[in-house]
């Protein structure tokens, strides 16, 4: 009888069960929807496009292009971005990673880092086996945490070319990058060609862009990534003078063009060679075929021998 008792019973707390989850459900609508409507969104086409004519190659899109994105591109995202944030906790083997010696900061303020094994300073020796994964125009509230998720999951450091309105705009993702042990360089404030810009434009484009990456990194900032690859010795004198050293690049893969992930893959590995630095991007458009090789990069690298490191670290 005790039995039959509880049983009459249950169809009542369930109805309970049910009425309290659809309160907490509503409760959470409420507080929640007024904050996805007022994430910060990226600034229109007001920006320069990238890879205007007579540009050296590699910078591929408007970052304009960015605010395209749409409700559920947000909901994406910060699905993506929660796995990225409970993926902190391996910070602490990245922290190892970036405190043992020979990690330190070693860019030699005005000479262009184009190959980690024949920089100036560089603490590789001719031949050495290493190579340095970059990122350029991001962050991006929808592929840099993909990124990230997927350099994390495989143990790899890799550095950041942030454009400083957007690493104003979304500063979460660059404490999160920083967290993870990677390297925040400067690709200017508003993505400019710095070999035809005013030098009164210079404090804003290089110095606020320095300062907004220190006050995440808590130290100078190293490297600077001209964009467009546009530079000129004037360029990297206004560098040196900052203290800055110019990150260039020696492969890539054109992933600004968006061919297929196995396109991708393939051009950086067949291109493989010591002391490789290594340009994608994580923002100024479509980056999910970028996402979709990196993976199988990062295996390829490795099993041809290669140990990936960051750059302009320190
Ligand atoms: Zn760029």
């Amino acid at each position: 009888m005790n039995l039959q008792g509880h049983d009459r019973q249950k169809p009542h707390r369930v109805s309970l069960g049910i009425a309290l989850l659809l309160c907490a459900c509503l409760a959470l609508t409420i507080a929640f929807v007024p904050t996805v409507g007022t994430l910060p969104q990226p600034a229109p086409n007001t920006g320069p496009v990238f890879g205007a004519a007579g540009s050296t190659g590699n910078e591929g899109e408007a970052a304009g292009q960015q605010s395209g994105t749409n409700w559920l591109a947000y909901w994406g995202g910060l699905r993506i971005f929660g796995r990225a944030t409970r993926m902190r906790l391996r910070s602490s083997l990245v922290s190892d990673l970036l405190s043992s010696p020979g990690v330190a900061n070693w860019a030699v303020p005005g000479t262009v880092i184009s190959n980690l094994d024949t920089a100036a300073d560089s603490p590789y020796g001719a031949g050495e086996k290493v190579v340095a994964l970059t990122f350029d125009d991001g962050p991006s509230p929808i592929y840099t945490p993909q990124v990230l998720a997927v350099l994390v999951a495989d143990h790899a450091l890799a550095s950041f070319e942030i454009i400083g309105e957007y690493g104003a705009l979304y500063s979460a993702i660059l404490r999160q990058e920083v967290a993870e042990g990677m390297v925040l360089v400067s690709h200017t404030w508003s993505h400019v060609d710095l070999n035809t810009i005013p030098t009164a434009a210079l404090p804003v484009q290089l110095d606020q862009t320095d300062l907004l990456l220190q006050n995440v990194t808590g130290h100078p900032v190293r490297c600077l990534r001209p964009p467009g690859g546009r530079t000129d010795a004037a360029v990297l004198a206004e560098l040196g003078q900052r203290g800055l050293a110019e990150l260039y690049w020696d492969i890539d893969p054109s992933d600004y063009l968006k061919p297929p992930a196995s396109v991708i893959t393939q051009r950086v590995l067949s291109a493989l060679h010591p002391g490789a630095i290594v340009i994608f991007h994580d923002g100024g458009g479509d980056r999910s075929q970028t996402v979709a090789a990196l993976p199988s990069i990062i295996s390829g690298i490795r099993a041809r021998g290669y140990q990936i490191v960051p750059v302009c670290e320190g």
